[in-house]
């Protein structure tokens, strides 16, 4: 790959943002990181994969056209990774119209300004599977399955991925979209669940403290690993065709499971008693209570359990699929150790 390559990251700071620069680095592109004005301390995914100085971060605002315009004006990007937007599902319910201008509007715009100002450069679009109905038990979804989104967020990446469908049809940009499944690692935020239960179990195990406080542990999704995942985008990117592809595991997993096996990774040895709003999961080693459910971390409108069928990108791009849920669990919570031995605590 040429140095001269160059790849914008529009919400480079982020999860898959950081994971992807760090790849695109690996194989010789110029990476350019755009972030959110005021978001400036969230480069501590960066400085986690040690490439802060090697990329270029940009200030990016995606409610702004012109903004959008003059950063695409200036750098010429060959490929453009978009993950900007509003990600946390359960807050779109209170940020509906916050929600649909960034992630649709937001969307639109850098479509315009593809179009008009760098119609060459390739684009990848990151969806949701939460755009999809909710499924017959025990059916996996795939690029064909019935659109039918519940929720705010859903809302939003539907519409935005139906507008980057149609600037692939009727303008020809060559504008991919992943529909995404969960997926998490080491730098997932802290407000979705893997993350907390991996940040506190660190935190019981060297500090001690109140029990984990978390909602539903039968809720089950299909978690996958950002990292393998964004590895992939890559890929579909340099296809010669633009297309749709799911990205997913296959596999649905509890929030209990995923607590059993990272609880078990951080060395102690998790039981569950009781059930619904009274389940606790103690050590039983110690008999200390590790988590407990609390009913102000229900959801009134959850989203239902779904998980996916990556035929098409195993296909397309001979994908070897995401690590399996167990070591994902296993390497967060010895990640999240690391960090609070380290004395890092706020990221
Ligand atoms: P989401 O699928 O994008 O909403 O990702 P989350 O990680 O926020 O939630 C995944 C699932 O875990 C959902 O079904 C939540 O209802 C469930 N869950 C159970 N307890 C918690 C909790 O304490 N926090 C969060 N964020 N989710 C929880």
């Amino acid at each position: 790959m040429a140095k001269s390559n160059k790849a914008l990251i529009i919400g480079g700071t982020g999860q898959d943002g950081a994971h992807i620069a760090k790849q695109l680095l690996e194989q010789g592109w110029d990476v350019y990181c755009g972030f959110r004005r005021g978001s400036a301390s969230k480069t501590w995914r960066l400085i986690h994969l040690g490439i802060l100085d090697e990329v270029t971060l940009v200030n990016i605002n995606i409610d702004e056209p012109f903004n959008l315009t003059d950063v695409i004006k200036s750098i010429c990007p060959d490929h453009i990774y978009h993950f900007a937007g509003e990600s946390f599902v359960a807050d779109s319910f209170i940020h509906p119209v916050t929600t649909l201008q960034a992630n649709s509007m937001g969307t639109l715009f850098l479509l315009e300004s593809i179009r008009h100002i760098a119609p060459h450069s390739r684009l990848f679009f990151t969806s949701s599977s939460e755009v999809f109905a909710v499924p017959e038990p025990g059916t996996l979804l795939n690029e064909d399955s019935l659109v039918d989104p519940g929720n705010p967020y859903a809302i939003s990446k539907m519409t935005a991925q139906q507008l980057v469908k149609m600037y692939r049809e009727k303008y020809g940009l060559h504008a991919s979209i992943g529909i995404m499944f969960n997926h998490e690692g080491p730098l997932r935020g802290r407000n979705f669940v893997t993350r907390k239960m991996t940040y506190n179990l660190a935190r019981l195990k060297l500090e001690g403290g109140a029990p984990i406080e978390l909602g539903s542990l039968s809720a089950s999704r299909d978690w996958g690993s950002a990292e393998d995942y964004t590895a992939a985008m890559i890929e579909t990117v340099q296809q010669e065709q633009a297309d749709d592809y799911v990205f997913a595991t296959g596999n649905l997993t509890s929030v209990r499971s995923f607590l059993s096996y990272a609880a078990s990774a951080a060395g102690f040895d998790p039981v569950f008693e009781g059930e619904d709003a009274t389940e606790i999961c103690i050590d039983k080693s110690t008999g200390a209570t590790i988590a407990q459910v609390a009913e102000r971390y229900f959801r009134p409108f959850d989203t239902s359990a779904r998980a996916g069928d990556t035929t098409k990108l195993n296909t397309h791009i001979d994908w070897k699929g995401s690590r399996p849920v167990a070591d994902m669990a296993s390497e967060m919570v010895m990640v999240d150790i690391d960090r609070r031995n380290k004395g890092i605590t706020n990221v």
